[in-house]
């Protein structure tokens, strides 16, 4: 089972590896620093062996990376490296939008088990609810609350909750532990400038996407 040091250190861009199984295009290593996608939060684009990650997968508590035209062989050492650039905006972004969740659950909690969807991309986030009025009503409090918390500077720690069946959480200063494997900022202050924008798409639902300045 590959040791998944992107959350020891989410601010690693490169590790050392060893290859522990080979099969056509899709390869498994002892350890990594690129993400699989999970969560709604998207793989990290990076090399493997100098070898482009075409697709990351989560297989149980193992990942599944499928290289382009690659010719490792089982047990060679390889270096991972990822895009530091891009991976600090799906932290920036995830961070984000699960904080702007429990700001709306925490305010509405009549949406609690309304959310239908979620996914954080580089450039943004977004979260759907079935909800039957315009969720850019809610905007103005949303952004109040999430500037504070970010001015605040809080740390947001990560950690095991199951370190076993590796279940995690994040967690700040006036908020419940909210379960999550995905990939954090430490501190708040870095999710920095967001604007909130609505999307209606349709079928009774309402999406809120945050988007990076
Ligand atoms: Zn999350």
């Amino acid at each position: 089972m590959v040791n998944k040091l992107f959350w020891q250190d989410p601010y690693l861009d490169h590790c050392d590896a060893i290859v522990t199984s080979v099969s056509g295009n899709n390869i498994t290593v002892d350890q990594t620093v690129a993400y699989a996608f999970s969560g709604g939060q998207e793989s990290d684009m990076g090399t493997i062996g100098g070898f482009n990650i075409i697709s990351a997968t989560k297989r149980g508590l193992d990942i599944i990376y499928t290289l382009e035209n690659h010719s490792l062989k089982e047990d060679d050492h390889v270096e991972i490296k990822i895009d530091m650039k891009n991976r600090h905006r799906l932290m920036r972004l995830h961070s984000c939008g699960d904080i702007c969740l429990q700001i709306i659950l925490k305010n509405h909690p009549e949406l609690n088990g309304k959310r239908v969807g979620a996914n954080v991309s580089p450039s943004k986030a977004r979260i759907d609810f079935n909800m039957d009025y315009n969720i850019s009503s809610l905007f103005p409090e949303i952004e109040t609350e999430l500037n504070k918390i970010i001015n605040q500077k809080l740390p947001l720690v990560t950690a095991f909750e199951d370190d076993e069946k590796q279940i995690r959480y994040w967690e700040i200063a006036g908020y419940p532990k909210t379960r999550c494997g995905g990939t954090h900022v430490k501190n708040t202050a870095e999710i920095g400038k967001i604007r909130l924008k609505r999307k209606n798409i349709g079928g009774g639902k309402e999406r809120i996407e945050m988007i990076i300045e």
